[in-house]
């Protein structure tokens, strides 16, 4: 499962950042899931619920930011939003385009106490 990895390496991660900077407790953690990485957020809060118990984030407050889809055309240059990955440009209908945003997965801010 997809998100079951997420939310392992998160975990993972959240843990050495405490390491090393020395312990403590992460009272708040803010991820950025855009709406292009194929996550699904109901099932990742879901899953992060079972596997944040006995964790250094059993208590953390959750935050989940979910960037648009966004990119620029690679023909015509207009900015569209994506709904979806393989959606073309809505002026020249060209599929060639550079994402701007959507497609992030990442730990975006760790408040650690
Ligand atoms: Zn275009």
């Amino acid at each position: 499962m997809h998100e079951l990895s997420i939310v392992t390496s998160i975990i993972k991660t959240a843990e050495s950042e405490v390491e090393s900077t020395g312990g403590g407790k992460i009272a708040a953690i803010v991820l950025e899931i855009g709406k292009l990485s194929g996550v699904e957020i109901q099932s990742l809060h879901f899953i992060w619920e079972l596997c944040v118990k006995e964790t250094i984030l059993q208590d953390s407050k959750v935050t989940i930011l979910e960037p648009e889809g966004k990119a620029n055309c690679a023909e015509c240059e207009t900015e569209y939003r994506l709904e979806k990955i393989y959606d073309s440009c809505p002026k020249c209908d060209s599929p060639f385009k550079n994402i701007i945003s959507g497609k992030e997965l990442k730990i975006k801010k760790l408040i650690i106490n």
